[in-house]
């Protein structure tokens, strides 16, 4: 079936009105009106084939929210009408000890992406949800609470599960003293899901205007990193440190903040490496630096049936899919409050 979609044909020409070809539905997929997709920092970087991987033509879009059209022969969880969630993965091999373990994202075949992936029933690409539909095997779909607004849901398919799976997987607690580096898309998600679970946050931003945000959305204390003076009065302050900035930068006076045994996660992927880190610190004080990729399909479901409870969604500006061009130079500038959703509806093909 061919659709309309928001396609990149090269890393220079922005992105334009284009047609794809989805798959025929399969016994176990899910067929999805896309009614909102969220702009993630990574759709800029593989637009743009800055992580040179990137494959043209290519559709980005991973943070997908619609309504089921049509369900597959074998499908049990869904059914039309249903409102539903796609985010960064579409398969992966259902084999490995990873994915036995329900940790889809570790996959050692390499998981599926939404887009930029190659689709095992056509060989081809995998489209993204910058476009009209999706098709999607049932076990990477999730279900949307009901009570949440769905296009400030749609940013919790990517930016949401990629800050509260780290969250979770080292054990925050409420009490813990978390760190946020930088409020864009992933940074202001994990100021919300942090301080729900009751955490004391500290948001570090490059923007002292994010200030009084950043307090809005749950931070008890706001430092400007490019002001040495604050830095140095919250040393061996924190617990823990999720880390989501997209470009290069120096770890060593976030790691100063942490207290002995603290950590920082590092999600955000520049394009370039960040300078090697201080290894004294990490000896005497036992630190640990981390990675960690989006969050697995059980995690994302867990997160949103979270968010259902605590009313959490994005802040978001809405836009159609004209606008994409805009929203990217915004977001290049460190713009985006807090997330960019494009209302598919809304969009002239
Ligand atoms: P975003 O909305 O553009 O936010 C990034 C934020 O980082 C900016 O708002 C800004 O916050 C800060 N920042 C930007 N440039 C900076 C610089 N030069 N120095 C210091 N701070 C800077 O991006 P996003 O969508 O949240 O994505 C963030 C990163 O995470 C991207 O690299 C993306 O590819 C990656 N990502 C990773 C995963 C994963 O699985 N690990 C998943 C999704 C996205 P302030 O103005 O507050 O400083
Ligand atoms: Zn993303
Ligand atoms: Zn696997």
């Amino acid at each position: 079936m061919k659709i309309n979609a928001l396609v990149a044909q090269d890393a220079a020409q922005p992105l334009a009105a284009g047609q794809i070809t989805l798959r025929p539905l399969q016994q176990q997929d899910v067929k999805i009106e896309i009614l909102y997709c969220g702009v993630c920092h990574s759709d800029l970087h593989m637009a743009r084939n800055e992580w040179a991987v990137s494959r043209y033509p290519l559709v980005p879009g991973h943070e997908i929210v619609g309504r089921v059209l049509e369900t597959g022969t074998q499908v049990t969880r869904f059914k039309a009408g249903d409102m539903v969630g796609v985010g960064v993965m579409v398969d992966s091999c259902r084999a490995c000890h990873f994915c036995q373990q329900q940790e889809e994202q570790y996959c050692e075949a390499g998981f599926t992406a939404t887009y930029n992936g190659i689709d095992k029933y056509t060989d081809d690409s995998t489209w993204g949800g910058y476009a009209q539909h999706v098709v999607v095997d049932q076990h990477f779909v999730v279900s949307i609470p009901q009570n949440l607004a769905l296009a400030g849901v749609a940013p919790l398919l990517c930016a949401g599960v990629t800050v509260w799976s780290p969250l979770r997987h080292f054990g925050v607690k409420a009490g813990d003293s978390v760190g946020v580096v930088g409020l864009g898309g992933l940074g202001h998600m994990a100021v919300k899901l942090a301080s729900a679970l009751g955490a004391e946050v500290t948001l570090f931003t490059t923007s002292p205007e994010k200030g009084a945000d950043a307090r809005r959305l749950g931070a008890t204390r706001v430092v400007v990193s490019r002001d040495a003076a604050q830095m140095a009065a919250c040393q061996t302050s924190l617990d823990f440190i999720i880390d989501c900035v997209a470009a290069p930068h120096d770890l060593d006076p976030y790691l100063a903040t942490l207290k002995t045994n603290g950590r920082l996660v590092l999600v955000g992927i520049p394009d370039q490496p960040h300078q090697s880190p201080n290894v004294t610190p990490l000896v005497f004080r036992r630190l640990s630096i981390s990675g960690s990729s989006i969050g697995s399909i059980k995690e994302t479901q867990e997160m949103l049936d979270f968010c259902g409870e605590h009313n959490i969604t994005a802040d978001i500006e809405l836009i159609a899919g004209e606008e994409i061009e805009t929203a990217f130079a915004r977001m290049l500038k460190g713009e985006v409050k807090y997330r960019f959703v494009i209302d598919m509806l809304a969009t002239r093909w």
